[in-house]
C-alpha cells in the first residue's frame, strides 16, 4: 500500500520495533561496552534450537511473582530524587551484569524474543530470571538454544585452550584481576582489560547518576559514598569507597558495583556488578539498637559455664535492616537474597569488619509466597495462626545477632586459638545451629525476663512460626552447613517430644511446654562443645542427627507444587 510511505507511519513502526525490547538499540546491554571490546563474533547463536525445554513453565512457575513496594511516602523530595538517580545507576549496572554472564547477550535475547512457538512467555520470563540462557538452579543446564554455557561465563573468551587456561591460572601474567575482563589481542594472546575501560561507556553513564545523587543527598555519609565510588568506577580501585560504605548512616542507601566473584564459575577470579538500592526504617533502625543493648546480659545468661562466657567480647560488625527498594545484576538473578554481608575486601575488612544488611520486605515476600504455604500443607490446623511474617523475620534477626554471642576465641593447653580453627569441617554446621537455637532462645528468654519487645502470644507465635521454617530451609537440602543445621535441629527436637507428628494427618505441631527446654539444652550442648574445643562431640552430634528420616522426606515430598523462590517486579521502578 501506497500509504505505508506515510512519515507518521514510519515513525510509528520505528518506534514498535524500538520499544519491543528485543536487545536492539536502546535496550541492548552491549552498549555500555566501549566500541572496540563488543562482541564481534556472535553467528554460532543463530545455530541454537529454540524450542525450549519441555517443562520450562514449571520452571519459570517455580519463582513466584512478587510486587515488592516498600513506603516511601516518608522520604523527602531530595531523597526521592536521590533514589531516582541510585536506581538509573542500578540499571545500568543490571545490563553490565549481563554482558559479563552471557556471551552475545543481545543476539540470544533477539533470538528469544522472535521465537514464537509454544510456551513463548515462559520462555521470556526464564530468560529474564536468569539473565541468560542457563538454568541458575539446575546446575546451569541450557533450557534453550542448547547452547553450553562457558564455566568462566563471558569474562573471558569462549574459545579457551588448555594452554590459555594454564595462562590465566599463573598469577605472573596478571589475567586473574579482581576487575578486568580477558580478552585476546590482534596477534590471538590473551589480554586482561580494565573494567573501567571495557565498560567506558556504562560506568561513566553510572558515575554521572552517582555524582547526580551526591549533588541531591542532605546526607554527609552518603554523599562521600557516592563521590567516592564514582571515582572508582573510572580507577577501577575500590578501597576507599569500600571503606565509606561501612560509614553509612542513611534513610536511602545503595550497595553498588563489582562485588562477587560466584559467576566466574571456572576461577572464581572476577567480581560482578550488582546493587541493592535500600530505604531504612525509623523505627526498624530503633528496634536494632535496643536489641544490641540487650547483648552483654544474653551472654551472661546463656546457659553455659560462666568461666566459658565471653563478657567482654568487643564490638561486632554492624547489622543493618532496610526495605529493597530495587536490585539489580548478579543479585537480580536467580534465587533471591535475604540477607548480605559485605565488603569482601579483606583489607577493609581487617580495618572496619563487615556489614550484614537484612532485606526485610524480601523476608516478608518469602514468608507470604513460600513459608505459608509450606505451613498450611505441614502445620495443624489449630496452630496455623500462629506463624506469622513478624517471627519469621525476627528470627533471622536474632540468629545474626547470635553469632555475635557465645564461645569465639579460645585457649586449649595454654595456647590461644579459635572455635571455628578447633572445630575444623564440623564448624560451619555447629555456628549455623548454635545461631538458628540461640536466636529462639534469645526471644523466650529476654520475653520471660518481662521485657516487653515482641508482640503479644509471642511464647507460641515464634516456636510455630520456628517449625515452618525448619521445613523451608531443609528443603534445599541436607548437604550443605544451613541444611544440616536445620536436621540436627529437627530430630533432636522430635527425640525430646518438643515438636511431633500426627502419622494420621500427615501434619506436626509444637509441644509448647516441652519446647523451651528441649531448645536450652540444645543450645548448651552446642555451646559446651565450642567452648571445650570438642571436636568428637562435635562429629557425633552431626552423625546422630543430620540425616533426613522418612517422616522429614515424607513431608517434603508434598511440598513439590510450593515456589521455591521469588521473581521481585519493583513496582516504583518497573523494568523498562
Ligand atoms: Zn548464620
Amino acid at each position: 500500500m501506497t500509504r505505508m510511505q506515510s512519515p507518521v507511519l514510519l515513525l510509528l513502526a520505528a518506534l514498535l520495533l524500538a520499544g519491543c525490547g528485543g536487545g536492539e538499540g536502546d535496550h541492548a546491554v552491549n552498549r555500555w561496552v566501549a566500541e572496540n571490546h563488543a562482541d564481534t563474533d556472535c553467528d554460532w547463536v543463530a545455530e541454537g534450537d529454540l524450542a525450549p525445554l519441555a517443562d520450562i513453565a514449571a520452571r519459570a512457575e517455580a519463582y513466584a511473582v512478587v510486587e515488592v513496594a516498600p513506603d516511601l511516602s516518608g522520604l523527602s523530595a531530595a531523597e526521592k530524587g536521590v533514589l531516582d538517580e541510585l536506581v538509573a545507576a542500578g540499571r545500568i549496572m543490571n545490563d553490565l551484569f549481563r554482558v559479563q554472564a552471557t556471551p552475545c547477550y543481545d543476539a540470544m535475547q533477539r533470538q528469544v524474543t522472535g521465537y514464537g512457538g509454544p510456551d513463548t512467555k515462559a520462555l521470556r520470563r526464564y530468560f529474564a530470571i536468569n539473565a541468560g540462557p542457563w538454568d541458575r538452579r539446575m546446575h546451569h543446564e541450557a533450557f534453550v538454544g542448547g547452547w553450553e554455557r562457558p564455566e568462566g561465563a563471558n569474562f573471558y573468551p569462549r574459545d579457551l585452550t588448555r594452554a590459555d587456561l594454564d595462562d590465566i591460572a599463573d598469577t605472573n601474567l596478571e589475567l586473574d584481576g579482581l576487575f578486568t575482563m580477558v580478552r585476546r589481542d590482534e596477534n590471538g594472546d590473551l589480554v586482561a582489560i580494565p573494567y573501567s575501560e571495557f565498560f567506558a561507556p556504562g560506568l561513566a553513564q553510572a558515575a554521572a547518576h552517582l555524582r547526580n545523587a551526591a549533588a541531591l543527598t542532605e546526607n554527609a555519609s552518603l554523599r562521600a559514598f557516592l563521590e567516592s565510588r564514582a571515582a572508582a568506577f573510572m580507577s577501577d580501585d575500590y578501597f576507599e569507597s569500600d571503606m565509606l560504605w561501612m560509614d553509612l548512616d542513611s534513610r536511602v542507601e545503595v550497595t553498588i558495583g563489582p562485588y562477587e566473584v560466584y559467576e566466574d564459575s571456572k576461577f572464581g577470579f572476577k567480581a560482578a556488578f550488582e546493587t541493592f538500592v535500600t530505604v531504612t526504617d525509623p523505627e526498624q533502625s530503633a528496634a536494632l539498637g535496643a536489641y544490641k543493648d540487650e547483648l552483654p546480659w544474653l551472654e551472661a545468661n546463656l546457659p553455659l559455664a560462666d568461666e566459658h562466657k565471653n563478657l567482654d567480647r568487643g564490638s561486632e560488625s554492624p547489622i543493618r535492616v532496610v526495605d529493597l527498594v530495587y536490585s539489580g545484576g548478579d543479585t537480580r538473578a536467580g534465587i533471591q537474597t535475604i540477607a548480605f554481608n559485605l565488603p569482601n575486601d579483606e583489607k577493609v575488612r581487617e580495618a572496619k569488619g563487615s556489614k550484614k544488611v537484612l532485606l526485610r520486605n524480601m523476608m516478608d515476600a518469602k514468608f507470604d509466597k513460600i513459608l505459608t504455604p509450606i505451613a498450611e500443607t505441614l502445620v495443624a490446623p489449630e496452630q496455623l495462626p500462629y506463624v506469622n511474617s513478624r517471627s519469621f523475620f525476627m528470627h533471622t534477626l536474632w540468629h545474626e545477632m547470635s553469632h555475635g554471642l557465645g564461645p569465639g576465641k579460645l585457649v586449649v593447653d595454654g595456647q590461644e586459638t579459635e572455635v571455628r580453627l578447633v572445630l575444623k569441617d564440623t564448624y560451619s554446621t555447629i555456628e549455623e545451629a548454635k545461631a538458628d537455637v540461640m536466636g529462639m532462645w534469645d526471644i523466650l528468654k529476654l520475653h520471660d525476663a518481662g521485657r516487653d519487645y515482641f508482640p503479644d502470644g509471642i511464647a507460641k507465635k515464634q516456636p510455630v512460626t520456628f517449625l515452618a521454617g525448619m521445613f523451608r530451609s531443609v528443603r534445599f537440602g541436607i548437604n550443605e552447613a544451613h541444611g544440616q543445621a536445620n536436621a540436627i535441629q529437627f530430630n533432636y527436637l522430635m527425640e525430646k517430644g518438643a515438636i511431633a507428628h500426627d502419622p494420621a494427618t500427615g501434619k506436626f505441631h509444637v509441644n509448647f511446654e516441652r519446647f523451651a527446654p528441649a531448645v536450652e539444652l540444645l543450645l548448651n550442648e552446642l555451646l559446651v562443645m565450642q567452648a571445650e574445643a570438642d571436636y568428637a562431640a562435635a562429629q557425633a552430634i552431626i552423625e546422630r542427627y543430620a540425616h533426613m528420616p522418612p517422616v522429614l522426606a515424607d513431608a517434603l515430598a508434598r511440598l513439590e507444587s510450593i515456589p521455591v523462590d521469588i521473581e521481585p517486579v519493583f513496582s516504583h521502578y518497573p523494568d523498562q
